[in-house]
């Protein structure tokens, strides 16, 4: 088999791109904005400059400015894991025995071992520039703190993590590393916020979860003088950062001639999803090239595909900003055989929208199907994946099955957003074969949904 196209596709260094895109300005129906949850208005710059650094401040808010330049720091902190390669699935193609043609953008070449570190290091660099002490956060199965203590490590920041304790316990490498690029690692709901404390004398034994840890690092944020505080997911401004993944895919298929038909990403909070699709998609909006987009979540935590599209808390404190959503209720906790990852119970309200508005499509999966397609992907393709990025591999996998039935030769591009050496535990679970699939009930989610805020309709 001769291929013209080569197995990896790298942009050089001058090449990476030199501002980021945002896919707000070419939305002709905007995501609705965050709202006070005190006042029920639109939360204004002053209200959030407190919690959030001043110029995320701007990018979160600023739905008109296309491209916002990447400030050469932060590109050359890029430069030192980036640009990423684009590769040519061929191995799977020939397992698969599929026409399709399937690409996938690898975001996990560096110590966190995800994309996440793309934000990281803006929202550090601006906490930095802003001559802030420190940052809080929060992390859940540990990618997010990782790449957050790397970025604050090399720009000379204090990195205080609260990490849900189910994950402090189970995964203590994560843990560690977090500690040897010098952050402070408390495990969540903890004794050291109010709302730590309040939640540990409802819920005693409890362990955890990600909207409570985001509701304990605001709290220290707001309380700490010199600290803001910084998410991973969600928010417009990751989107924004994330958009360089997709810039960079969008550059590397320019110079090899070729177009995706179909764009696939695994959905947490959407920003892996938001980057990547961001240049794509803003051709859509913009008319000038048509693509399919696929977001791809868990079965046990399926905000798309039946949650409500709706203003809630991003956090289960209640003490965040609103957002409009699609969500299950900041109630909801995904089942605790559930360890796949994408557990949040939201979803970026970009991403929300586009999806309210017919622009792309959504799909859940189930884990042990999830584990069979990382699996398949590890043993011809040689990267061991993060179960969240084997959501999109999975959906790759069915779609360039159909393929093989219609003939259809389709251009796939995938994002694999991750590696999974930190979750091995989930994957002894399904190599001994007692991983398993829980499913919320209508029950379950009509509880955690009729539990939502109710706020006027904008
Ligand atoms: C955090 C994470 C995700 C999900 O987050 P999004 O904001 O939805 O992108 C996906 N894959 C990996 C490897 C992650 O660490």
């Amino acid at each position: 088999m001769k291929n013209d196209i080569p197995y990896k596709t790298y942009l050089t260094e001058d090449e990476l791109p030199t501002a980021w895109y945002n896919l707000r300005a070419d939305m002709k129906q905007k995501p609705a904005p965050l709202l006070n949850p005190g006042t029920g208005r639109a939360l204004t710059a002053e209200e959030l400059t407190p919690i959030f650094c001043e110029e995320l401040v701007r990018q979160e808010l600023d739905d008109e400015t296309a491209f916002f330049p990447i400030p050469a720091e932060i590109r050359d902190f890029y430069k030192m894991y980036r640009p990423s390669p684009l590769v040519r699935a061929y191995c799977l193609e020939k397992i698969l025995d599929t026409p399709a043609k399937i690409y996938y953008k690898f975001e996990g070449n560096n110590t966190s071992g995800s994309h996440k570190l793309n934000s990281a290091i803006a929202q550090a660099y601006y906490a930095k520039a802003q001559g802030l002490r420190g940052v809080t956060t929060e992390t859940g199965a540990g990618q997010w703190g990782t790449a957050l203590s790397m970025a604050c490590a090399y720009l000379g920041l204090d990195c205080r993590v609260f990490m849900v304790k189910v994950s402090f316990e189970q995964k203590p490498f994560r843990r560690e590393v977090m500690r040897t690029y010098g952050a402070s690692v408390t495990p969540s709901p903890s004794t050291e916020t109010e709302v730590g404390r309040r939640i540990l004398a409802e819920h005693p034994g409890t362990g955890g979860s990600l909207g409570c840890a985001i509701s304990e690092a605001v709290e220290a944020a707001a309380k700490n003088p010199g600290y803001r505080y910084v998410l991973g997911s969600v928010l417009n401004q990751v989107l924004l950062h994330q958009s360089v993944i997709g810039l960079e895919a969008k550059a590397a298929f320019d110079k090899l001639g070729v177009k995706p038909d179909l764009i696939i990403g695994c959905a947490g909070g959407g920003s892996n999803l938001g980057g990547l699709i961001a240049p794509f998609m803003g051709e859509k909006l913009r008319g000038e090239a048509d693509y399919r987009f696929l977001a791809v979540e868990p079965a046990s935590c399926p905000s798309f595909t039946r949650g409500v599209f709706a203003y809630d808390f991003c956090d289960t404190g209640m003490i965040c900003p609103l957002a409009k959503m699609y969500t299950l209720g900041s109630s909801f906790i995904p089942s605790p055989n559930h360890a796949g990852g994408l557990r949040f119970h939201g979803m970026s309200p970009v991403l929300s929208q586009l999806y309210h508005d017919g622009l792309m499509e959504a799909r859940a999966v189930k884990q042990t199907e999830v584990f069979e397609a990382a699996e398949l992907f590890a043993r011809c393709e040689g990267i061991l994946p993060a179960p969240e990025s084997s959501h999109a591999i999975r959906a790759a996998i069915d779609e360039a099955n159909l393929c093989r039935e219609t003939g259809e030769e389709t251009t796939i591009l995938f994002g694999l957003t991750g590696t999974g050496y930190f979750d091995l535990t989930a994957y002894q679970q399904f190599n001994d074969g007692r991983m398993s699939d829980r499913i919320p009930s209508d029950e379950d989610l009509a509880k955690s949904i009729a539990a939502l805020p109710r706020v006027p309709e904008c």
